[in-house]
This record gives structure tokens, C-alpha cells and sequence, in this order.
């Protein structure tokens, strides 16, 4: 019945608010048999018909960026600056980097020119130096002892796309340097890691990386064909939307245009989907301090005298703060939903200063969840092997506590057919003990094997992106909790109704699993 009157309605000359509605409710109905790869993930119940606002922060957001044809840009303008800027061996600029060496969520020790993952609670199990894996005893005595704090200096956390080709950089160099012949100087490994950041901070400053991409956006920026679709969607259910991104105006606007002109007939121009434009945000200092906005002109050059009140549709402002921002739209800020990709800038700082709702894009997710689809047997049979080993331990234990009550029992307490009848209960428990003792080895072993076929399939040096062995990585852990709703593009959102309540599965203890 719906679907005929859904029918009926679609056929009407003018798309009155009746067949708008039925619209919204048709779409809604399809929700359960989206695709696992473009689904909207609920950590944080999330009612849609309650938004009034939507913002998008760009890039790696709106616009998603080939990864690898990127981070080769800024690896190669990096090693090009580090050698004519630092003076470092000019045949770094040829060095071959292997894109897998970084991952969200890594954490690079400036101090010991290391890489590791840790889990939610700080432990890691897998770390390199350089490109090379440390072993056990190394780990042990580097990040065991203390309890590991994230937030001193010695530790960088990698936490968005953009900061991946910087992890890379540092990997490979200090393996580079590691190997030089004595008479080459070597910087100490957080000099290193300094000249590094600033060089690709000049990059990025400097328009060496800029140039190249807004010279070929095609080559550098997915253009999704349904990103104009869902932005329609979200503003014919009345919603205001709005962009927020630190990019400058002159990048922004070839972007933008490159990805949402002329797609749609109702909208020529990518401005016409947004009622306010803020360039050069300078997030997450954007949800923390109380700088001014700024107007600019068309050509993106800031007016001398700077506007106050709503602001203008068709008008572009830099800068700015969230507090003039909730003023000036007259919006609260649990009405508005910020949709970014970074953990610090857009959704830490964004949960942490204010009330904004949040979803997160996780461009990896399509990969982690083909990954997890593809394992599924294997993953299956490392959970059964989990199961044996808690049954081997636990019957290695039995055996070995009653073998220790057996010794205990001495000699002189025993008439001599006790002492046969101990003697053959010991025989036969040390039996139980080393074949459970070569079963647990095995199972271990297998469980290892196991573990590295599955994880090589995600990352081969890092395993999947939301998992450290047992636990869920420290990324993880801070998606779950800076993130309400997290997905792997924007244009996800088309498959949901604008009024969709997105409900989060019910939060449990392990006793009430
Ligand atoms: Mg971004």
C-alpha cells in the first residue's frame, strides 16, 4: 500500500510537502538493506528530525582524496625540502617509502625512533624501528614498565589521513640513517622527526603540495556522483547546512566547484547548497578561543569592515568562533551536527567545547569491513581457538594443582599401598600435563599463524584499524568516544531518511553480555 501511494505521489507535477514526506518515509523503509560498507554506525543515539543545522568540514571529508597519489605528493615535496631546506643527503629524495608503514592511530616516540599501536589502554604488542619490527623483550622494556602516557611530548599520535605521510617519512629515514656508512651525519631521532614536520608543514604552506592538486583535481579528489543528492536530501527536509574548513579560499573554491557544480539542475553552483561559508577556521582553536569572523570578498580578500547579526547567504567569512557562530545562526548547539574526518579538530575539540552532535567520515572503513567479510572463516576459527585455549589452560591448571597436592603428600604418612597408589596417580597426571602442555603449544602456535594471515590481510604490519589483538585500538577507543555516528562518506547519509533516529546498540557490561 505505502509503495502505490508512494507511487502515485512521486508522478505529481509539483513535488508538494506530502510527497516530500512520503518520499523521506520510502527511503527510510529501504534503510535495513544498505549495503555494510556504506551503512551510517551508531555509537551515540542520534535523532536527525532534531537537527536543524548541518556542517561539513572538506577536505577528507566533502572532498576524498586518492590516498596513495596524495601522500607520494607530500612524501616526495617533504624529502625535496628536508634536502634543499635541512641539508640531508640528497639521495633521500629517490628513498622508496612504503605507504603501509602508517595507520590511524599510531604513535610515533620521537625519542627511541620508533612506531607503535597501542589498544584503549595504552598497551602495545607491535611496534617498529624505523621499518623494522622490535622484538618482545625490547617492547617490554621500552612500554611495559611505566604506565604509557599519550600525551607526553615524546609521543606523536597520528590521527587523520593527512598526518600519515609525516609516520612514513619518519619510518623509513630512520632506517635509512640507522644503515648510512659512519661518515654520513645523522640527526638524532627527534631532530628528525622536527625537520620533518616542518617541512611538510612548508609544503602545505607554501603551495607546493596545493599547486600540484588544484592543477589536477580529477587526479587527486574522488568525485562522488552522490554527495549532490544527499546534500538535497538533508536541505529539502528543511535543515540549514553549512561549511566549516581550514582550508583558504582560493583552494576551497576550486574544490568545491570541481566537486558539486552543475551536478544538479537546481543547484549551478556549489554555494547554492550552503547557507553559510567559513574558510580558514583554523580548527579546533575554531571550538576553544574567541576569534572574530572575518568577511571576504568574492575574490576571497577580507573587507575592511567586518558584518555583525545572521549571517548572509552567498557571503564568505573567515576565521571566527563557535559561540558568535550559535548567536549569529540563533541555533543551540545540540540542534547542530558537525560531519568531519579528524579526531582532534573536528570531533574532540567539537564534543569537548560544546554540545554539537557529531558524525565522523572513516574513508578506511569500505576497506576494514571488505577485510573483516573476506576473513570471515578465518576469524571464525580464531574465536574457536580462543575457546580451546581457556579450556587447555584451565585443564593445565586442574592438573597441576592436584600433581602439587600429590607431591605434598610425604612419604611417611603413606602405607606402601598409598605410596603405589600416589605413585601411579602421579604417572599418570604428569601424562595428562605434557600432552596438555603440547596441545597448548600447538593451539598457540596455530593461533599465532592465525592471527598474522588475518592481520596481513588489513595492514602487514599493523593488522586491522579498530582492533590491537584482544582489545580495540586507542582509535578505536576514540571514535566510540568523540563520534555519535561514524561512516565511510558523506554521501552514505542518502540512503537514511533526514528524520532518522539513529539508535546505538545498548550499552552493556560484560556480566550482562
Ligand atoms: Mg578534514
Amino acid at each position: 500500500m505505502l509503495k502505490l501511494v508512494v507511487t502515485v505521489m512521486a508522478t505529481l507535477p509539483v513535488r508538494s510537502a506530502p510527497a516530500r514526506s512520503l518520499e523521506l518515509i520510502d527511503s527510510a523503509a529501504r534503510a535495513m538493506d544498505i549495503d555494510r560498507a556504506r551503512r551510517v554506525y551508531v555509537n551515540r543515539n542520534l535523532r536527525l528530525d532534531q537537527i536543524e543545522l548541518v556542517g561539513f568540514d572538506m577536505d577528507y571529508t566533502l572532498a576524498l582524496y586518492n590516498q596513495p597519489r596524495i601522500e607520494d605528493l607530500s612524501i616526495r615535496a617533504t624529502l625535496l625540502k628536508l634536502v634543499s631546506g635541512k641539508g640531508y643527503p640528497s639521495d633521500i629524495r629517490e628513498l622508496q617509502c612504503d605507504a603501509a608503514l602508517a595507520l590511524r592511530g599510531i604513535v610515533v616516540d620521537r625519542v627511541h625512533g620508533n612506531i607503535f599501536k597501542p589498544d584503549r589502554y595504552g598497551y602495545t604488542t607491535r611496534a617498529l624501528h624505523g621499518r623494522l619490527p622490535i622484538d618482545k623483550a625490547k617492547l617490554s622494556e621500552l612500554y611495559h614498565r611505566d604506565r604509557m602516557r599519550l600525551s607526553n611530548r615524546r609521543y606523536a599520535w597520528i590521527d587523520s589521513l593527512f598526518a600519515l605521510p609525516e609516520a612514513v617519512i619518519y619510518a623509513s629515514l630512520v632506517t635509512y640513517f640507522d644503515r648510512a656508512p659512519p661518515d654520513v651525519p645523522r640527526p638524532p631521532y627527534a631532530q628528525l622527526w622536527e625537520d620533518i614536520r616542518e617541512c611538510i608543514d612548508m609544503a602545505h604552506r607554501d603551495g607546493s603540495i596545493k599547486t600540484v592538486v588544484s592543477a589536477d583535481l580529477p587526479g587527486f579528489i574522488e568525485r562522488d556522483p552522490a554527495l549532490a543528492e544527499t546534500l538535497h536530501k538533508l536541505r529539502s527536509s528543511g535543515k540549514r547546512l553549512f561549511l566549516l574548513t581550514n582550508s583558504a579560499w582560493d583552494y576551497t573554491n576550486p574544490v568545491m566547484s570541481y566537486l558539486l557544480d552543475g551536478v544538479l539542475s537546481a543547484y549551478p553552483s556549489w554555494r547554492n547548497y550552503f547557507d553559510i561559508v567559513v574558510v580558514s577556521a583554523g580548527k579546533p582553536e575554531f571550538f576553544t578561543e574567541e576569534r572574530s569572523f572575518v568577511d571576504l570578498d568574492a575574490e576571497g580578500l577580507p573587507l575592511v569592515k567586518s558584518s555583525d547579526g545572521p549571517f548572509g547567504r552567498g557571503r564568505i567569512y573567515s576565521a571566527g568562533n563557535i559561540k558568535e557562530f550559535q548567536a549569529r545562526t540563533r541555533t543551540s548547539g545540540d540542534k547542530v551536527l558537525f560531519v568531519g574526518d579528524h579526531i582532534y579538530g573536528d570531533m574532540l575539540r567539537s564534543r569537548k567545547s560544546s554540545s554539537w552532535r557529531t558524525a565522523m567520515v572513516l574513508q578506511e572503513l569500505e576497506h576494514e569491513i571488505e577485510n573483516h567479510d573476506r576473513m570471515a572463516a578465518q576469524l571464525g576459527r580464531l574465536d574457536g581457538l580462543d575457546h580451546q585455549l581457556t579450556h587447555l589452560d584451565s585443564e593445565l591448571n586442574e592438573r597441576q594443582t592436584v600433581m602439587r597436592s600429590l607431591q605434598r603428600l610425604s612419604t611417611e604418612e603413606l602405607d606402601g599401598t598409598g605410596e603405589a597408589y600416589r605413585n601411579a596417580a602421579k604417572r599418570k597426571v604428569k601424562e595428562d600435563i605434557d600432552r596438555l602442555r603440547v596441545e597448548l603449544r600447538e593451539t598457540i602456535s596455530r593461533h599465532k599463524a592465525l592471527e598474522s594471515e588475518i592481520d596481513a590481510a588489513f595492514n602487514p604490519h599493523w593488522g586491522p584499524l579498530f582492533r590491537e589483538g584482544y582489545e580495540i585500538s586507542k582509535f578505536g577507543e576514540q571514535v566510540e568516544a568523540y563520534a555519535c555516528v561514524y561512516t565511510s562518506r558523506v554521501s552514505n547519509f542518502r540512503f537514511y531518511s533526514p528524520m532518522q533516529y539513529f539508535r546505538g546498540p545498548r550499552d552493556r557490561m560484560p556480566h550482562e553480555r
